[in-house]
């Protein structure tokens, strides 16, 4: 899955913001609890870097063989028993960090966790920061910043899809995409600098007219890349579904039906939804939140008007607007900014007519309610899916696939063959800080910040 040093920025030729310096905490020996927190039967504490053996010859007497699950009894520098467990020995660099590491399995009580931990600490060890693991794993070349989004990914995904999307991008496939790129317009500078050094040599006549059909091309992948409706960013961060129509029409008991609980109340009263209330559900493998908005009417008073605002502007970013009306009453039915409607015609057990195109639906007795879930989840999967390539995830990786696609463009106008060769550089620069070949401790320190302490 790895190739050698592929996160280590220094061995890049894609020039380098600033060096990853920050050595004394990087030799540090890290030790944190990787498993959830809350009591549990098991914790699994995680140890990385030059100390690893040391601490568990220390902590446990003898050191399994590598890789061997073993039963120890740790103790603290007095010798008292702290817990027994298993131990796990695993020396670099076949590890996930790169380093020597160790795991205990001990059993999850807080006195125990705390009282391990003080061990470590007292042998000079120090708790891990946020994404530390990952971090050193990514600078020690065991993965590139896409793969390492990924683990994050995974460990935050609730759905099938999302698992799967982070799964994919864990397995290299978003990264090779990118990093076929970065090679071709590596060919492609390689040219373009033979013409600038070379100029009255034997270069083939084709050079010039290659370079330009090699950007042509790149260009072109990267612009379909980018145009993907944001399908990978709205698996990845869910979609929101806005619930409409005037009040009255049964809109917070669609949402309570579809919760299958109490999420808003409900009420013979119109107006009495005044702000957008929020549920999380997850339809067609997809995590979705809907949101029960303001009845959409001429407001009573100044709060009533403030929700209302707020509902159309609700509606008018999310993914899906779910417009409900009572069925019978047509003049209810209106018009959204938005292009993706679902319209609902609701309390059909009072008899009136279902609107061509409309679902009928009785938030009441719950007829129609499977259809209308099927119907959610056919959206929810219609917004996500993909032709098969691997999509992008991040805005992050979408801005910098931004620059460079501007800068390509660039290079294919500019009229001096220098003017090109540095826009290349730079395009080059753009797609080496989607993969991580060019990171600044800034950026590194953004992206594992988010992440969990112990991953
Ligand atoms: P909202 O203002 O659009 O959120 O509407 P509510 O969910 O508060 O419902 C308004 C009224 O309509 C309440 O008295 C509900 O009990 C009633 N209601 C909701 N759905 C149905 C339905 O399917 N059939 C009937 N008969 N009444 C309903």
């Amino acid at each position: 899955m790895v190739g050698e040093g592929r996160g280590t920025v220094a061995q890049t030729d894609v020039p380098t913001d600033v060096p990853l310096g920050n050595a004394g905490r990087e030799q540090d020996t890290i030790f944190a609890i990787a498993s959830g927190a809350g009591r549990a039967a098991i914790a699994v504490m995680r140890i990385s870097g030059s100390r690893s053996q040391a601490s568990l010859a220390a902590l446990c007497g003898r050191v399994p063989a590598q890789r061997q699950a073993r039963l120890r009894r740790l103790r603290d520098s007095d010798g008292a028993t702290l817990d027994r467990g298993m131990v796990l020995w695993m020396p670099g660099p076949d590890s996930y960090t790169g380093e020597d590491s160790a795991e205990l399995y001990l059993h999850g009580g807080r006195a125990v966790l705390d009282g391990v931990a003080d061990a470590l600490v007292s042998l000079g060890l120090r708790p891990a920061d946020p994404g530390e693991f990952t971090r050193r794993a990514f600078l020690n070349g065991r993965m590139d910043l896409i793969e390492a989004e990924a683990v994050h990914d995974l460990v935050a995904s609730e759905t099938a899809e999302q698992r799967r999307q982070a799964l994919r991008q864990l397995d290299g496939a978003l990264g090779a995409l990118y990093r076929g790129w970065v090679d071709r317009l590596r060919a492609v500078l390689a040219h373009q600098e033979a013409l600038i050094d070379f100029p009255e040599e034997d270069l083939p006549d084709d050079v010039e007219a290659g370079i330009g059909g090699e950007l042509d091309a790149l260009a072109g992948e990267i612009a379909i890349h980018l145009a993907d409706d944001r399908r990978g960013e709205r698996l990845r961060e869910g979609l929101t579904f806005a619930i409409v129509g005037p009040p009255n029409v049964g809109k917070s008991s669609l949402i309570n039906a579809l919760a299958e609980r109490d999420v808003a109340i409900v009420s013979p009263l119109p107006g009495t939804t005044r702000d957008t209330l929020e549920t999380r559900l997850v339809l067609g493998g997809v995590p979705v939140t809907l949101v029960d908005t303001a009845g959409l009417r001429e407001a009573a008073d100044a709060i009533e008007a403030e929700g209302v605002r707020r509902a159309r502007a609700c509606a008018a970013e999310a993914d899906l607007v779910v417009a409900v009306i009572e069925a019978g009453i047509t003049d209810q039915i209106e018009a959204h900014a938005n292009t993706r409607v679902l319209r609902i015609a609701n309390k059909i057990d009072l008899g009136g007519s279902v609107p061509c195109g409309a679902i009928g639906l009785s938030a009441l007795t719950g007829e129609g309610l499977g259809a209308l879930r099927r119907h959610l989840a056919e959206e929810a999967r219609a917004l996500i899916e993909n032709g098969g390539s691997p999509p992008l995830t991040r805005a992050r990786h979408r801005a910098a696939l931004e620059e460079a696609a501007s800068v390509l463009a660039e290079a294919r106008m500019a009229d001096w063959p220098e003017l090109r060769a540095e826009s290349l550089r730079l395009a080059l620069r753009a797609l080496g800080r989607v993969t991580g070949e060019v990171a600044t401790e800034e950026i590194l320190d953004l992206i594992f910040g988010q992440f969990c302490i112990g991953k």
